[in-house]
């Protein structure tokens, strides 16, 4: 066997994938899917060990494949994996859709549903073929033949546009450089970040200083750098990327249009009048009138914090900063001074606290005495220097699950942070498969000969992951279709890691994983008590932020807005009108960056952080009652939440954890919102 991608017997063969193999692996996969289920399709009786499980065997390849091709992509991207992977996207997405509208599988599993056997079947069993019988319904299998023809082609329509707009964001935002030659320009700005921008003018064999809107450099600029109008800049050229006021080739505007046209016109051959009612068939909130009611509510309590917030900072910006006019692109800047006048600590000092093996040892050490779990270093074929690999073993010595570590921003990797499942827990001919995960971050690199140092906010971004990678990794569920995150409603998927984000603002945690990167130190408890005082400093703003960005997202997937004719930058004024605390900028194009919903999975979806953020609260306030590093809460939070993947709902499984329904308060308590 040659081919690296159509090797299964274990991890990735990282060195040995090449761009010319994804189009001959995914060709003859998608045929042994298609024949698998020709060979399903003639049997008489479905049964879960003849029909489940050889459909799972083939389906399971091919997402393995394709996990590792588009993994890749997104954080080794280059010309030819690019085409390699366009090319065989629409193929793949067809193989999918195909199956989802396929009469005989359709009929497979309702006859499944319909045997004696089906209510005493597992739950992991159970839940998974309810689960295939509306997925078929919302795949379009119920539609006559002309219409699912064309529902099909919506989907690799959409597909397409996705893949578009996530390279054409990557492309305007990778094109960006601005080349310094006035070391008084960056004044501000931190000596590391100078450093590096120094590093990556000369790596373009210029002098001076480059900057550029990859996550470290802006977020950098944006906080620190003195100089109004170079923020102002960066701003603007980052707030503008992939539209109309930037270069045409990545302009994402007829994407954007063309996707709200095609979902709605998905909608309606589901017979749904919007697509927001299809996004919520499948998820843990009832309807779009329930979520933007929840939206609303939240918008009333927060506001009156926010707005107060914002004209704190108004008030600073005037007369301690001397700017009369406080605009978007001061925000941050502004706050970092507040913080630093109000608090004294700024987040270069506290980032010296941090360097990558203590949080990481500090990490892996709660992980341990909550879940009973060891991580430890373990080898494996990897596809980048920087990338490091982790396995978890139980108490036994047993192997629970492995994961990649790719912790560093750098050129041709996609932004952001995100897990990704490659191989999931389940049984198989009684041999036991365990799970294995990608977890990507964009933090900065080390300079120099020094460790990598986190800021505060980074190792939340490292925990937030890692609760997704423990959700996927420590499930007990051994069917594929309901293991790890498979069958998780959409808005219940952020619980486990927005859980993990709590434990970054307890002491003890805190001080395990603080090491002064040149005294070796652990963080004093001044200045950690200073950084929780500081944590809820204009929280208000970004709480009304996120809760602007779900309420423009429900509502441009609603009833009320018609993509033919709807204008949606005038949406997103209506809404920030009614919510937001501060104006944005007339050149801000929001929507044209905003891959959740437009390459994401995230369409009418957005408001799950916040849905799932009462939930984490609320679960941690459980924890909270016991003692945070309470081992008992900790089992029980993993045998209830984390262990049961997709089994069953979420809803059902946070009841069991907390002994009722979940409540607002901890949420708004933990934001120091509170009257
Ligand atoms: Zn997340």
């Amino acid at each position: 066997m040659t081919n690296p991608l159509l090797d299964f017997s274990g991890l990735p063969r990282f060195s040995a994938i090449r761009p010319e193999h994804v189009e001959p692996a995914m060709q003859v996969l998608l045929a042994e899917g298609r024949a698998a289920v020709e060979a399903l399709s003639a049997r008489a009786e479905p049964t879960w060990e003849a029909f489940v499980e050889p459909l799972d065997d083939a389906n399971e390849r091919v997402s393995r494949a394709w996990g590792q091709v588009s993994h890749l992509n997104a954080v080794l991207n280059s010309p030819a994996l690019r085409d390699a992977y366009n090319a065989a996207l629409p193929k793949v997405t067809q193989y999918f859709a195909e199956q989802g509208q396929d009469p005989r599988l359709h009929a497979g599993f309702k006859a499944l549903a319909a045997a004696p056997g089906f209510a005493s079947l597992p739950p992991s069993r159970h839940r998974y073929i309810e689960n295939q019988l509306r997925d078929f319904r919302l795949g379009g299998a119920e539609l006559p033949p002309d219409e699912k023809a064309r529902f099909l082609a919506i989907q690799e329509e959409l597909a397409g546009l996705s893949s578009r707009f996530q390279d054409n964001l990557l492309d305007a935002t990778n094109a960006f450089a601005l080349y310094i030659k006035d070391r008084n320009a960056l004044s501000g700005l931190p000596q590391d970040d100078v450093a590096r921008a120094a590093e990556e003018a000369a790596r373009d064999g210029r002098t001076g200083w480059k900057l550029t809107l990859q996550p470290p450099c802006y977020t950098a600029v944006m906080q620190y750098a003195d100089h109004h109008g170079l923020r102002e800049d960066i701003y603007r050229a980052n707030a503008t990327r992939a539209s109309g006021l930037g270069d045409p080739r990545w302009n994402n505007d007829a994407l954007i249009r063309r996707m709200l046209e095609l979902r709605l016109e998905e909608a309606r051959l589901l017979g749904y009048s919007s697509y927001a009612e299809v996004s919520l068939a499948s998820k843990m909130a009832a309807d779009p009138a329930a979520v933007i009611a929840f939206l609303e509510d939240l918008s009333r309590r927060v506001r009156p914090y926010a707005e107060r917030d914002i004209e704190a900072l108004r008030r600073f910006a005037r007369e301690e900063l001397n700017l009369a006019d406080l605009r978007a692109s001061d925000i941050a800047y502004v706050t970092e001074k507040q913080r630093q006048r109000r608090h004294a600590f700024s987040d270069e000092e506290v980032k010296r606290y941090f360097p990558e093996e203590a949080v990481l040892g500090g990490l892996f050490g709660l992980i341990e005495r909550l879940y009973g779990v060891t991580v430890r270093a373990a080898s494996a074929e990897l596809y980048h220097p920087d990338v490091r690999f982790f396995e978890l073993v139980d108490r036994s010595g047993a192997l629970v699950g492995q994961f990649y570590l790719d912790l560093y921003a750098r050129e041709h990797k996609r932004g952001g942070a995100w897990m990704q499942n490659t191989i999931h827990r389940r049984r198989r001919a009684g041999r036991l498969q365990t799970p294995v995960a990608f977890l990507t971050c964009n933090f900065s690199a080390p300079v120099g000969d020094g460790p990598a140092l986190f800021t505060h906010r980074e190792v939340r971004t490292l925990f937030h992951e890692c609760g997704h990678g423990l959700h996927h990794l420590l499930t007990r569920i051994e069917d594929l279709g309901t293991s790890g995150i498979n069958g998780v409603e959409w808005d219940a998927v952020e619980l486990p890691s927005q859980f993990m984000e709590n434990f970054i603002w307890e002491w003890d945690v805190v001080a395990a994983m603080t090491r002064h990167v040149e005294t070796g130190e652990r963080i004093p408890r001044s200045l950690f008590d200073r950084l929780l005082a500081a944590k809820n400093l204009n929280s208000s703003i970004q709480f009304i932020r996120q809760v602007e960005i779900a309420l423009f997202d429900m509502r441009l997937h609603s009833a009320g807005f018609d993509p033919a004719t709807g204008d949606v930058l005038a949406l997103l004024a209506d809404v920030r009108r009614e919510v937001a605390v501060y104006r944005m900028p007339e050149y801000d194009r929001f929507p044209n960056q905003f891959p959740h919903v437009f390459a994401g999975g995230y369409a009418a979806g957005y408001y799950s952080y916040k849905w799932a953020e009462v939930l984490s609260a609320d679960a941690f306030g459980a924890f909270e009652q016991a003692g945070v590093l309470d081992a008992r809460t900790g089992e029980r939070f993993r045998d209830e939440v984390l262990a049961r993947g997709g089994s069953r709902p979420a809803l059902d499984s946070f009841v069991a954890f907390r002994g009722r329904p979940p409540q607002i308060d901890a949420l708004l308590r933990h934001n120091g919102m509170t009257a």
